[in-house]
């Protein structure tokens, strides 16, 4: 019989691994890992877990975050250079992070008796609390916040629903298995949404007031006790969007301004005689007439540029006018007007600031 010599450390050894006595071959090829994204679920009303489907639990919520864990890790690790692993998992600690949140340690263990190879890692594993869609329905009308979105009766038909189906994308792709809306009420100048998660709502409320302005308002109202003896809030978001937009001109003391720039009580106007923009709250110009909306628009080109002077062609009704202006505008440039009371005003141009 010929004596083997393991390659990488030179001990002799009856059967090698690929060259490697058990030893090396155990450090230097055989891997374990776990997929990263790797995390658990529990319905945290009846416990039951979530992997590819939902499956009921009996035992406690931290047995359940346990078992969660343990499911989603097991058909996530991957072992490289054994066979057929016998595989062992065993929970070295369970925390939990946030009222929503689990976090479960893990040790995996990987063998191959026959080759005496035995590795094992320690992975953390976070569990989400949810609720079953089973849950979801038996709870009637769950739900941990309402978002009143208000503000919509002066805006066209076409608007609103652009707004209201914004408000429900907002809602709907929260990172959270809660953002259910269990009720959708349509009432006068806007709509109720019951959410699922108050996080999500909250969220969903911040993204429609950077994107259209507004007023909120929070209220919370006690509505019972949770299994742990704390007190459970329900929250109701009140956005009031601004009766203008986005492009909208608006009067103030005689003067024109269009809406630049609009964020939560921000608001930024162009002035369109002085040809420059400045900044203001909300609530200031809020009770301002609204002379004209982007549908007002007319698109005119440049067809001349003199010293003070402009002409432009109203590609609507093909005619040239003149306006005061000493913007440097080239001949060919497209541009925003309005026409109010016959007069023609020039909106903001991409050459301003
Ligand atoms: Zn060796
Ligand atoms: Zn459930």
């Amino acid at each position: 019989m010929t004596r083997k010599f393991c390659v990488s450390c030179g001990k002799t050894e009856k059967e090698l691994i690929s060259g490697l006595c058990s030893e090396c071959f155990n450090r230097e090829k055989v891997k374990i890992s776990v997929d990263r994204k790797v995390k658990g679920m529990v319905c945290r009303n009846c416990f039951s877990i979530y992997y590819k489907r939902w499956n009921s639990f009996s035992g406690s919520l931290e047995e359940a975050a346990v078992e969660a864990a343990f499911v989603a890790a097991e058909n996530n690790i991957y072992v490289e250079n054994i066979e057929e692993p016998a595989v062992g998992i065993e929970a070295l600690e369970v925390i939990s992070t946030s009222p929503r949140d689990y976090l479960v340690t893990l040790k995996i263990r990987v063998k191959d008796e026959k080759r005496n190879i035995e590795r094992s890692l320690d992975v953390k594993v976070p569990v989400k609390l949810s609720i079953c869609p089973t849950c979801q329905r038996s709870v009637s009308r769950y739900y941990e916040a309402i978002v009143q979105l208000r503000g919509l009766e002066k805006k066209s038909p076409d608007e609103r629903e652009k707004i209201r189906a914004a408000m429900e994308k907002a809602i709907l792709s929260q990172n959270d298995l809660n953002t259910f809306i269990s009720e959708l009420k349509k009432i006068r100048g806007g709509y109720d949404f019951y959410v699922g998660s108050a996080k999500a709502a909250r969220k969903a409320v911040n993204i429609l007031r950077g994107k259209y302005g507004g007023f909120l308002k929070e209220s919370s109202k006690l509505f019972g006790m949770g299994r742990n003896g704390k007190e459970l809030y329900r929250i109701t978001y009140l956005l009031k969007l601004p009766e203008f937009s986005l492009g909208n001109i608006i009067e103030d003391m005689g003067k024109l301004y269009q809406i630049i720039w609009l964020k939560g009580n921000l608001v930024s106007l162009f002035d369109l005689k002085e040809r420059r923009s400045s900044g203001t709250s909300l609530s200031k110009i809020e009770k301002n007439k609204i002379v004209a909306e982007k549908r007002d628009y007319i698109k005119a080109i440049v067809t001349e540029v003199r010293n003070d002077e402009i002409q432009l062609l109203d590609m609507q009704e093909y005619k040239t006018f003149y306006l005061h202006l000493n913007i440097a505008l080239k001949v060919g440039n497209e541009v925003n007007t309005i026409k109010l009371n016959d007069t023609y005003y020039l909106l903001k141009t991409e050459e301003e600031d």
